[in-house]
């Protein structure tokens, strides 16, 4: 059966980009009548409405979200010899922050029904050593903070949140970012508040540990004078325009939020049976970053949907512990077996999902899905 409607992408940012447009455009004289590209007034403006949005006081703007990760926890002093919990079942830039630092990541396993860290997983890798325990708030639901916060008080230990996914998201009514120590985002392009390149940022409550951020983010300068170097800092800054195009989706990131959580609602009436969507806890109001369900048989289903004009991704398909250059953190047999990451893994797929899809395009994809797992038990 050729295929003739047109496709349905897995990720489509332009309908967003043409909302704001003239916005977007005018942007650029601004930035070049301004001659600020690196920090100045846009990129303070941007950090003030960010860590607004996410109920901090402070709001530090870097070059992505690793970095922003990576800098939480120098500016924390977390390194060589010290432990930092990380759920296996993440984007690796939330292990290799880790490693960028010199501390040691402890993979843990994750809740069946959300693919979130549990607190459960988290107290049993505890140790002298840890310091800090990095949450993620996968696919756009923040992890279970309720039982997270506690514990990690409890166990005198950072809870930093790698909320890249999750821009916007609530765990009872908090945002994300405002849980642990401190939070880092991501403004990858492709991320619920995306940039035109690479961007991140670091909120805080913890004046010191915010000035201590952007030091390091600017070559370890000292506020008061420029050309004082008290510590080894790296170049990791936001630049003007990113920062003022942040500002102008920033404006409309609930609004695409919602559209997100009504197209998710559409995917729960419309899945067929066999294809299950992740488990949204009843204090999470998450913002789906990514549709994930699991299938039986996902590669040949991603196959049929491709032919069929249907992108999709997957998240992640391989846990961060098997990953060649991860597999030397494994704790041998100490270690909790990572079970239910393992065991997903082959299922997982990431259904297309942006703001301006359309209900008929997510009946379309779930009406493919369905006819795919028909051929399947048809033999
Ligand atoms: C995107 C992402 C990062 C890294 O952000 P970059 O801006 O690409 O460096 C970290 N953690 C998670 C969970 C992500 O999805």
């Amino acid at each position: 059966m050729a295929e003739s409607r047109p496709p349905i992408p897995f990720l489509d940012l332009g309908a967003m980009h043409a909302q704001v447009r003239s916005e977007l455009d005018a942007v650029w004289h601004r930035v070049v009548d301004s001659s600020g590209f690196v920090g100045g007034e846009s990129v303070a403006e941007f950090e003030s409405s960010f860590s607004a949005y996410c109920d901090q006081e402070f709001a530090v703007g870097v070059a992505n979200g690793t970095d922003a990760l990576s800098l939480i926890l120098s500016g924390l002093g977390i390194g060589p010899g010290d432990e930092v919990i990380v759920p296996t079942n993440t984007f690796v830039a939330t292990a290799e922050a880790v490693c960028n630092v010199g501390a040691l990541p402890v993979f843990v396993d994750v809740d069946p029904a959300t693919l979130l860290v549990t607190a459960d997983h988290v107290e049993a890798a505890l140790t002298d050593q840890t310091a800090a325990v990095m949450v993620v708030h996968l696919y756009g639901q923040t992890a279970d903070m309720t039982a997270l916060v506690p514990l990690c008080a409890r166990a005198g230990v950072h809870l930093i949140e790698d909320a890249a996914q999750a821009h916007g998201a609530r765990w009872n009514g908090g945002p994300a970012g405002s849980f642990g120590t401190a939070a880092a985002f991501s403004f990858y392009p492709g991320k619920n508040l995306g940039a035109f390149g690479d961007g991140g940022v670091v909120v805080t409550n913890d004046a010191e540990l915010a000035m201590a951020v952007r030091s390091l983010a600017n070559h370890g300068r000292s506020e008061a004078d420029t050309h004082q170097h008290g510590v080894i800092g790296t170049n990791s800054r936001l630049d003007a325009l990113q920062a003022a195009v942040l500002s102008i989706k920033l404006a409309r990131l609930d609004e695409w939020n919602e559209a997100r959580r009504e197209i998710h609602s559409w995917y729960g009436d419309l899945l067929p049976a066999g294809v299950h969507q992740v488990e949204i806890a009843s204090m999470a109001s998450p913002v789906h970053h990514l549709e994930v369900v699991q299938v039986d048989d996902r590669d040949r289903m991603r196959e049929r949907l491709a032919a069929l004009g249907i992108g999709t991704g997957i998240h992640y398909p391989v846990p961060c512990h098997r990953l060649p250059a991860y597999e030397r953190f494994r704790r041998g047999e100490t270690a909790s077996p990572l079970h239910v990451a393992e065991t997903t893994a082959d299922r997982l797929l990431s259904l297309p999902m942006f703001p301006h899809l359309g209900r008929d395009d997510v009946a379309r994809v779930c009406a493919a899905l369905g006819d795919v797992l028909a051929e399947t038990s048809a033999g």
